[in-house]
């Protein structure tokens, strides 16, 4: 059984984007994310009926989803009725409602086609300088909701120097704040630039494989290397523990369902904690998923999402694996996706 909370955010997942009419008075600022699903878009995150969601804001008026205020509550209609009647609207700290997620730099020259960063078009500069970012965690500090940091990166100009900046970033944190949970999202090309970051002060690692299948995984991300991804993660769950690694998995690229579900067995297997997510398109990612696949992708319907999450859960189950054992990141921000062992 699913609760309705589940169904709705689903739902919400699905349609992705939602208009806010000029007159709706927000609690708080949206946020404008260089990195994430919701990259390159204003986004607000809402609670309700247990759950929590965070989704694009879009200026179209004609919007299947649109928020309202009825008797002081926010009220979030779909296709004109309305679908969700008590919906709470949550401050993000810095890109999420618990943590303080930076993006070092939001221009990459990977290339991946599911990605809403650019590739880096002038000199590239690393986009948020260490002052910057120190001074966002001492403001986000401040909030009663602040759990945790959290560090990735598009990588402008070499994995290398990327890593370095990431690994030192980390450091300057830890001392500054000794108990903090940190999360940090890189690329890994040397191994042992995992056991530099658990060195730094890192509790937490995600590695993303994206795609499982291997042809669909060189389409998508053609400069990426999968070997080494699932390497890293493997070694990963050697330095920072079983249920310590987590690995974005997109799905509704084209791959099977036979392949989707032993792509989570695998790395359930591995100890990692796959992230899955239906693929989201926007502006800055269609024409690049358009090219690699030949066509755009279709949104992954609510009903298939839910099946999917169930299935995810037991695959979970089976491992010993559960979503509370992390402090920082996607699972404990709980926006984007339907989390096993919370949403379902
Ligand atoms: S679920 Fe992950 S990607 Fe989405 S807002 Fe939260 S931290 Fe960011």
């Amino acid at each position: 059984m699913t609760s309705l909370g589940t169904e709705q955010k689903a739902k919400l997942l699905e349609i992705g984007e939602i208009f806010i009419p000029r007159e709706i008075d927000m609690p708080c600022f949206a946020s404008r994310s260089t990195a994430g699903p919701d990259a390159g878009s204003s986004a607000h995150a809402f609670e309700f009926n247990g759950t929590r969601v965070k989704i694009a804001v879009t200026k179209n008026p004609d919007a299947r989803l649109k928020l309202a205020r009825s008797n002081g509550d926010f009220q979030i209609s779909l296709d004109g009725e309305v679908f969700i009647a008590h919906a709470r609207v949550l401050h993000l700290i810095a890109h999420a409602p618990n943590q303080a997620f930076m993006n070092l730099a939001s221009e990459c020259i990977m290339g991946c086609a599911f990605c809403a960063m650019s590739y880096p078009t002038s000199k590239p500069v690393v986009s948020m300088e260490p002052e910057r970012l120190m001074k966002i965690i001492s403001i986000s500090s401040r909030h009663p909701s602040f759990e945790a940091v959290a560090i990735t990166s598009g990588i402008p100009v070499s994995v290398k120097e990327t890593t370095v900046a990431m690994i030192e970033m980390v450091k300057q944190i830890r001392v500054q704040y000794p108990e903090i949970p940190i999360g940090v999202e890189p690329y890994i090309e040397d191994l042992e630039d995992i056991q530099r970051f658990k060195d730094a002060g890192a509790n937490e690692m995600k590695i993303n494989i994206e795609t499982w299948p291997p042809a669909l995984f060189a389409r998508i991300c053609p400069n990426r290397d999968r070997d080494m991804i699932l390497a890293a993660l493997e070694e990963s769950v050697k330095i920072f523990g079983k249920g310590k690694v987590m690995s974005n998995f997109i799905i509704g690229l084209g791959e099977s369902e036979e392949e989707l579900y032993e792509g989570l067995a695998a790395l359930s297997k591995m100890g990692v904690v796959p992230n899955v997510r239906g693929i989201r398109l926007g502006p800055l990612n269609r024409e690049k998923l358009e090219k690699a696949l030949g066509k755009a992708p279709a949104k992954v319907p609510a009903e298939k999402l839910i099946e999917i999450g169930k299935k995810h859960r037991e695959i979970l189950e089976m491992n010993d694996l559960d979503t509370a054992t992390f402090s920082t990141m996607c699972f404990t921000c709980k926006c984007c996706d339907l989390i096993p062992m919370v949403d379902l």
